[in-house]
């Protein structure tokens, strides 16, 4: 079965304004060799609007192996939403769901003024990625009570969790055994024991007491880096039937990525 990662970043840098590396085109080109040499078949892309073209022609050269995450930028956000509107028009089988930042920005999923995008999403139906974790002033702003409240109030939002859950990550199985629109997103090494060369807790933890039908792999790939490597490897040696679900069925099914999608693999 194709082993598909849900979240890998193309350039990074925006919040601080340095953008790495400068260009997307080479961003893609060592993406698309790090698949290659890691096992991975299909990655969904964190594509800020700019660099959409370039996903695309890419994405056209090899279909089914990568598709966009749509950076949704909330300090603009009339630009962003008028980005989003456009870009999904533009590259409607490419746009499969949006990627958030609120916590960096100390920003509360629930605020108002975020809800045109939900809205949109829902109408679209594409998932959007909430990040999890970080400082504690992070951490509150993505505590599992704003998710449960966001999930009733759009029921038919695709709401993905990411990073496990942050520190929260106690509280995930909870939360999804609960609520049919949230999914969760994990490295299988979380971003702290790959770092200290800890042996895997989180992911042991929430499978035994989650649905793995509800959880899905992201490396969160920054840029050339090992701890990709070892996170896909580490994914690769999850037994089964955990595997699939994680790496490929979740996420073909919350995302509705096409059928027939990487069937090489
Ligand atoms: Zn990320």
């Amino acid at each position: 079965m194709p082993f598909v990662d849900a979240h890998a970043h193309l350039r990074t840098g925006k919040l601080s304004g340095t953008a790495v590396p400068a260009s997307a085109a080479f961003a893609l080109r060592l993406l698309q060799e790090d698949m290659e040499i890691a096992g991975v078949d299909c990655s969904l892309v964190v594509t800020w609007p700019e660099d959409m073209p370039v996903l695309a022609d890419a994405a056209a050269r090899s279909p089914g192996r990568l598709y966009s995450l749509l950076w949704f930028d909330s300090r603009q956000l009339r630009a962003s939403i008028h980005d989003l509107v456009l870009l999904h028009a533009r590259f409607p089988s490419l746009l499969v769901g949006v990627k958030t930042v609120f916590p960096y920005l100390y920003q509360s999923p629930l605020q108002q003024e975020f809800f045109p995008l939900y809205e949109f999403c829902v109408q679209h139906h594409l998932p959007i990625q909430f990040h999890c974790g970080g400082n504690p002033r992070m951490e509150a702003v993505c505590h599992p009570s704003l998710f449960a409240t966001l999930a009733r109030t759009f029921p038919t939002l695709p709401i993905v969790c990411l990073h496990g859950g942050g520190g929260w990550y106690r509280e995930m199985p909870a939360l999804l055994s609960t609520y049919p629109n949230v999914f969760l997103e994990v490295e299988g090494l979380q971003l702290h024991e790959v770092q200290l060369h800890l042996p895997p807790q989180v992911l042991p933890y929430l499978l035994q007491r989650c649905e793995s039908t509800k959880m899905m792999f992201g490396s969160d790939r920054l840029g050339r880096e090992e701890k990709y490597f070892r996170r896909v490897q580490f994914m690769q040696s999850v037994p089964q039937p955990h595997r699939e679900d994680l790496c490929h069925r979740t996420v073909a099914r919350v995302y509705r990525l096409p059928e027939g999608t990487v069937n090489h693999g």
